[in-house]
C-alpha cells in the first residue's frame, strides 16, 4: 500500500491512495493465481476474547444438551423434516401450522435484514455455530497441540519427523471425534435424541440409513473444521454473501477509526506521541499485530471487507498494542463508518438504532403471540367420501362423517360432540374420543336426525367440539337426506 505524506489535517488528507494493482483482486486466503493460503492466526487475548469465551461455553452447553432437553416432554429444538414435525422451545407445530411456520419465517428474515442493518455481523462473531466451534473448539485445540501460529507455521515447514506425526495425526484423530459429535448432535436435532440412541445401541444393520447419515454428517463437519474452515464463511454461508447490500454507513460494525490511526507508521522508542501526531502520523503503529490475529487473513485497516466476521480479535489486538503505548483504547472497535467520519469516540445510541431495535423486538413479540395464540387442537369434520345418507330402522336418518383431530398440547384429551343448532344423535365409532398428547387421530361420526327435521336435500349442521365441559371450536357441515316431493 502507497500513502500520501501530506500532514494530516482533514478526512480527504488521511485518504490512503490504493494500490489497484494489489487491493482486494484477490482473497486474502488465496495468491494471485487462486490458489489457497493457509491463515495460522495468533491466539486472541483480551476482554472481547474473554467474554465471547464465556458466552460460547454456555452456547456449546444448549447445543449439545438441546436434544436431550425436556420441555413438556418435547425437546428444546427438533426439525423432523421426515416426519414432518417441528418443535421449538418444547412448541410442537405441525404441517397444519403452515401459516404460522410462514410468517414465522418471514419474521425471521425481515429480523435477519434489520438486525444485520443495525448491528452488523453480531451474530458470525459471536453466536454462529460455526465461528463458536472454529474459534472456540477446533482452534483452541490446535493451539494447545501445535502451539501459536509461529510454532505452527514451524511445524508445518519441518520435515515428517515422529513427533510431527504423532502431534498432526493426534489432532485429527480429536477434530474427527469432535466431528463425529457435532455430527450426531445434529442428527439428534433432525430424528429426535431417542431415535439417535436407538441407532447408537441397536444392531447396526437395523438402521443402515441412520448410520449413513451420521457418517456423512461427521465427515462434512471435520472437512469444515478441519480444512474448510475460513471459507465457509467465506464462500459457502448465504448470510456473509448477504450482507454487503444489508449494511450501510449507519451499520454497526468491527471498524478501524482511519482518522485517528492514519497516517501509520512505526513508532520509534525515543519519539514521543506528540512529536509523533506533529510529524502526520496517527495512532496506528503498523505493528500489524489485528492482521496477525484475523482467523480470516484480512487487514481492517482496509475497511469493512466481506470475509470479516466480526470475531473482535483485531480490537482486543490493538487495544493491546494502545495500552501498551499508552494511548487510548479503540482504535479498532465497534462503530459505524458515519460515526467514525463525524469523528465520535464511542458508539453512539441513534435514533436510527432505537428505531431497528423496536422492530426487531416487535418482530419478535409478534412470533412469540402467534406461537402462544395458536389454538391447541386442530379439528376438521368432512362428510365420509362415496357414503350416502342411510335409513335406520329406528326411521332416522343417519349421515357418516370422518373426524380428524390434532392435540397439540402436552396433556391427552378427552373430547365431546354435541350438535348445536339442531336435536339428533352423535355417535363415535369405534374407541373413546380421546386424543393422546401432541398426536393426531381420526374416527368415524354416525350422525342420526329426525326426517322431519330435515330440509329438503341439504340441512346445514353446526356441531360444538367440547373438552372439560368448554367448546374448542364450533364445526360447520352438511347433512344430506332424501328429497322431500312437493
Ligand atoms: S494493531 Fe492497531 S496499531 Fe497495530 S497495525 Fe493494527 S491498527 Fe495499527
Ligand atoms: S477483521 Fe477483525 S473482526 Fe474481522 S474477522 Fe478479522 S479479526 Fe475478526
Amino acid at each position: 500500500m502507497q500513502q500520501t505524506e501530506e500532514p494530516k489535517t482533514g478526512i480527504q488528507e488521511v485518504v490512503r491512495e490504493v494500490n489497484w494493482d494489489d487491493f482486494r483482486d484477490h482473497l486474502a486466503t488465496a495468491d494471485q493465481e487462486g490458489r489457497r493460503m493457509w491463515i495460522y492466526p495468533r491466539q486472541p487475548a483480551g476482554r472481547f476474547y474473554r467474554w465471547r469465551t464465556w458466552l460460547s461455553w454456555s452456547l456449546l452447553l444448549i447445543m449439545f444438551a438441546g436434544p436431550f432437553i425436556r420441555i413438556h416432554g418435547n425437546p428444546l429444538l427438533l426439525v423432523n423434516i421426515v416426519d414432518r414435525k417441528f418443535v421449538v422451545l418444547g412448541q410442537v407445530f405441525w404441517p397444519q401450522d403452515g401459516v404460522i411456520l410462514a410468517i414465522g419465517l418471514l419474521i425471521f428474515l425481515i429480523g435477519i435484514a434489520v438486525f444485520t442493518a443495525a448491528y452488523g455481523r453480531l451474530w458470525c462473531g459471536w453466536v454462529c455455530p460455526q465461528t463458536v466451534l472454529m474459534e472456540m473448539v477446533f482452534r483452541k485445540i490446535e493451539y494447545l497441540i501445535e502451539g501459536d501460529s509461529h510454532q505452527q507455521r514451524a511445524l508445518a515447514k519441518a520435515p515428517w519427523t515422529g513427533s510431527k506425526i504423532a502431534r498432526k495425526a493426534g489432532k485429527h484423530v480429536i477434530f474427527l471425534g469432535l466431528s463425529f459429535l457435532v455430527g450426531n448432535t445434529l442428527l439428534a436435532y433432525i430424528i429426535g435424541s431417542d431415535a439417535l440412541i436407538r441407532i447408537v445401541t441397536d444392531d447396526p444393520r437395523r438402521h443402515l440409513e441412520g448410520l449413513t447419515f451420521m457418517i456423512l454428517f461427521t465427515l462434512v463437519f471435520y472437512a469444515i473444521f478441519a480444512r474448510f474452515r475460513e471459507q465457509a464463511c467465506t464462500f459457502i454461508c448465504p448470510y456473509g454473501r448477504l450482507q454487503s447490500t444489508l449494511l450501510d454507513e449507519n451499520s454497526i460494525v468491527v471498524a478501524y477509526d482511519y482518522r485517528r490511526g492514519e497516517k501509520r507508521g512505526a513508532l520509534h522508542r525515543s519519539q514521543s506521541m506528540e512529536a509523533r501526531h506533529a510529524t502526520g502520523h496517527g495512532d496506528c503503529i503498523d505493528c500489524r499485530q489485528c492482521v496477525t490475529v484475523c482467523p480470516t487473513g484480512i487487514d481492517i485497516r482496509n475497511g469493512t471487507q466481506m470475509e470479516c466476521v466480526h470475531c473482535t480479535a483485531c480490537i482486543d489486538a490493538c487495544d493491546d498494542v494502545m495500552e501498551k503505548i499508552r494511548r487510548p483504547r479503540g482504535l479498532i472497535r465497534y462503530a459505524s463508518l458515519d460515526g467514525i467520519e463525524r469523528g465520535e469516540k464511542q458508539l453512539k445510541i441513534t435514533p436510527r438504532l432505537v428505531a431497528y431495535t423496536c422492530i426487531l423486538v416487535s418482530l419478535i413479540g409478534l412470533e412469540v403471540f402467534l406461537i402462544f395464540s395458536r389454538s391447541q387442537m386442530q379439528i376438521t369434520l368432512l362428510r365420509t367420501p362415496g357414503a350416502l345418507f342411510q335409513q335406520m330402522p329406528n326411521g332416522k336418518i343417519s349421515n357418516l362423517y370422518l373426524l380428524k383431530l390434532i392435540n397439540k398440547t402436552p396433556r391427552q384429551i378427552p373430547v365431546q360432540l354435541k350438535l348445536e343448532n339442531i336435536e339428533g344423535t352423535v355417535t363415535v365409532l369405534g374407541k373413546d374420543l380421546v386424543v393422546p398428547p401432541q398426536q393426531r387421530m381420526q374416527t368415524s361420526v354416525l350422525i342420526e336426525l329426525s326426517p322431519a327435521r330435515l330440509r329438503h336435500g341439504s340441512t346445514e349442521l353446526v356441531l360444538g367440539v367440547y373438552a372439560d365441559g368448554t367448546r374448542l371450536q364450533t364445526l360447520k357441515t352438511a347433512f344430506v337426506g332424501p328429497r322431500k316431493d312437493g
